[in-house]
Formats: C-alpha cells, sequence, structure tokens
C-alpha cells in the first residue's frame, strides 16, 4: 500500500508499505477522509516528538471498515465509522484509573503516527477496535466526521480541563481549530461572556458565530493587561489555552480571579519551563489551577461528541475551510497547513 510518510525531520513523500497486520482485537480501516493537523506540523518540520523514519503521518480521519480481527463483536466489514486520533488500550491500569490516554506510558495513548503508522495511507490499523471506533451517524458526511478525531475533542478538553461553568467569564487563548472548538464548547457549557485571543480574520469571524463577543490580539501588547482592562481588574473565571508558547501561562494565570481554572491543550512544541508568576498565583495560595491534557479518545467520547454534530448542537462545517478530493492532493494540504495563509482554518482531503 501507498502512505505519505515523515522521512526524517523536516522530509516527507509518498512510500510503500506492507498493509498493516491485525491482532484480535483490531480492525483495518480504509479512509473516506483525513485531515491535517497543527500536530502534524509540529511532528514533522519541528521535530517535536523526536525524529521518525519512514512514519506514514496523520490522525485525523473517518473511514470504512475492511477487515477485523476473530475477537472483534461490534464492528464489521463494510462499516463507516468515526476515529479517534487517541487511541487508548482499555484493558490498561491507566486506563482503570481514568486517564486512558495515557495508556502504557504519558501520551502513549496517541498512537497515530507517533508510535505506529497514521491515517495518510491506503489502509491503517486501529488497536482495540470495539474500544474505539465508533458507527458514523449518516447524516453526518465525511468531512465534518475529520473534525471528531481531533478537533471537537481537544477543543473540549480545554473546556473540561477548565472546568468552565454556567455564567462564567472564559478568556479562549488561541483560536485556530483547537481554540474555536474550545469557543463553541464554553458557550455549550453555559459560559456568559467569552473573550477570544487570535488575529486571523477568518477565525475571528467563525469564534463570533460560535458565541466569542470579545477579541483581543496578542501582537498588541500582554495578554493580560487587555483582560484586565476588559474586566474591570477583576480578570476571569476560566481560561483555556489553546495557542501560544511557554510563556503564555504568565499571562493566563494574571487573567486570572482567584479560585479560577486553567485547562492547557496547547501542544509546547519547544521550551524548558513554564513559568508562573509568584506575585499574581497569589504568593503560591492563589487556588489558581493549572492543568493540562491530552485529549481523550475512545468509543464513547466518539459517539458522545458524533451526537452533538448529528442533532445539529453543534455545526462544524465552518472548520474545514480548504477541501481538497484525491490522495494527489494530500502534500498540498500538509504544506497549507504549515504556511496558515490568512483564510485558513482546517484542510481536508476526502478520498473519493
Ligand atoms: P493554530 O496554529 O491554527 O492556532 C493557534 C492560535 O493561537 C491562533 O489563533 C493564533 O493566532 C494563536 N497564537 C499564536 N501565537 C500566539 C501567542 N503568542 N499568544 C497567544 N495566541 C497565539 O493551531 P490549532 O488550533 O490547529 O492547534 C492548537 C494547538 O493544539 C496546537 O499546538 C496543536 O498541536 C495542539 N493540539 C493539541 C491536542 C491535544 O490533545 N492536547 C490535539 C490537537 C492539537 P493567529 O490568529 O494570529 O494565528
Ligand atoms: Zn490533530
Amino acid at each position: 500500500m501507498r502512505g505519505y510518510a515523515m522521512l526524517k525531520i523536516g522530509e516527507s513523500g509518498w512510500i510503500e508499505k506492507d498493509k498493516p497486520e491485525l491482532g484480535p482485537l483490531d480492525a483495518l480501516v480504509k479512509p473516506l477522509a483525513v485531515a491535517i493537523c497543527t500536530s502534524d506540523v509540529h511532528t514533522l518540520w519541528e521535530g517535536a516528538i523526536g525524529d521518525r523514519h519512514n512514519m506514514i503521518l496523520g490522525h485525523e480521519a473517518c473511514g470504512e471498515v475492511v477487515e477485523v480481527g476473530a475477537c472483534v463483536k461490534d464492528f464489521k466489514p463494510g462499516d463507516k465509522v468515526l476515529v479517534p486520533a487517541i487511541t487508548p488500550d482499555w484493558n490498561s491500569l491507566e486506563a482503570q484509573a481514568g486517564y486512558s490516554m495515557h495508556s502504557g506510558g504519558m501520551l502513549a495513548g496517541w498512537k497515530f503516527s507517533n508510535f505506529k503508522d497514521g491515517v495518510f495511507g491506503e489502509f491503517f490499523h486501529v488497536n482495540d477496535a470495539d474500544g474505539n471506533l465508533a458507527l458514523l451517524p449518516e447524516n453526518i458526511n465525511p468531512v465534518d466526521a475529520c473534525m471528531l478525531s481531533d478537533m471537537v475533542p481537544t477543543g473540549f478538553h480545554g473546556v473540561e480541563l477548565a472546568d468552565v461553568q454556567f455564567g462564567d467569564t472564559v478568556l479562549v487563548i488561541g483560536i485556530g481549530p483547537v481554540g474555536l472548538m474550545s469557543v463553541a464548547g464554553a458557550a455549550l457549557r453555559g459560559a456568559s461572556r467569552i473573550i477570544a485571543v487570535g488575529t486571523r480574520p477568518k477565525c475571528v469571524e467563525v469564534a463570533k458565530g460560535y458565541g466569542a463577543g470579545e477579541f483581543i490580539s496578542y501582537k498588541d501588547g500582554p495578554i493580560a493587561d487587555q483582560v484586565l482592562e476588559l474586566t474591570n481588574g477583576e480578570g476571569v473565571d476560566r481560561v483555556v489555552v489553546a495557542g501560544g508558547g511557554c510563556d503564555t501561562f504568565i499571562d493566563a494565570v494574571k487573567a486570572l480571579k482567584p479560585g479560577g481554572k486553567i485547562g492547557n491543550v496547547n501542544y509546547l512544541g519547544n521550551g524548558d519551563y513554564i513559568k508562573i508568576p509568584r506575585v499574581e498565583w497569589g504568593v503560591g495560595m492563589g487556588h489558581k489551577d493549572i492543568r493540562g491534557g491530552l485529549m481523550p479518545g475512545g468509543r464513547l467520547r466518539m459517539e458522545k461528541l458524533g451526537s452533538l454534530v448529528s442533532s445539529g448542537r453543534l455545526d462544524v462545517a465552518p472548520l474545514a475551510t480548504h477541501v481538497f478530493h484525491g490522495w494527489d492532493h494530500l502534500e498540498e494540504a500538509l504544506f497549507l497547513m504549515r504556511d496558515k495563509p490568512a483564510d485558513l482554518i482546517k484542510p481536508v482531503v476526502v478520498i473519493d
């Protein structure tokens, strides 16, 4: 089979590989559509998870089941499926402890294009198929289905980590596709006021549609100063971090009220330490929580988030700004995600 791979840090291209072999619990899936992620950019060009040789890239897809292992009960060839970017081992101790995304070690629930070949190939392997796949609802098209692999579950996880409550004022730092889903998730959770940080006009327009009412540019001075000015010096109840870098936490802590919570889903691709401002962290006693997490994967989450889309409560269509048809456009789509032109939110390639 053919797959589009990371050859080494900074170099990618098409390669030939054997079809993946299946264990008794696994499934072989043929992609119906794949989406490119900022994490692919971190992996390939920044080498953020270290070097990888001839590893097929990609972790966002929906597909059709081609073959299943002998012990798979709930899926059969021909089923169209949602596929989470994170595919934990559900019988691991970490999963039993409630942290399935770390099954087998920290972040090890993230397998596609990390520990094994990803989804930018003619076929891909899904471990623990009954625990990780979900049937694709009929009224969700393959492009929207790709947004359920990672963008919805990650953006919403930022909201879960920040524990957004009814009536909260929420600051969402970063409104790429992940932060846009954090805006949408915060609105669904009952935030009364959502302040968003980002500059790309297309993202600002879409964020307004999802419920952000005020906007801040990180290019116009410290984020925290601007937030404090907007909130009469009080700050916000919750912060979701979906963009920026290590120093963003300085602003997040400064912008937060005592008792507030920060939820980070940003992938910190470089830097050694995160600084916490001593005084604004209440000299160690401010009850300002900082939590960061890889999104949970798995079937139940896919089914629940899929039902939000199929019921019409969440419209993910505005995210897919660039839709291509055919594998021949995969490289173009990947390079677009690296270059991030002003009108881009998410590139998707439909395999038809
Ligand atoms: P984008 O690059 O599309 O968006 C980043 C956002 O951050 C943009 O709005 C950008 O603004 C803003 N930004 C850039 N620099 C700063 C800064 N210095 N201060 C504040 N905001 C800034 O990324 P995605 O939405 O695709 O992904 C966001 C992050 O989430 C990535 O790091 C990605 O790897 C990670 N991720 C994490 C996952 C998880 O499970 N935890 C899963 C998937 C992704 P502007 O409008 O100016 O561009
Ligand atoms: Zn992703």
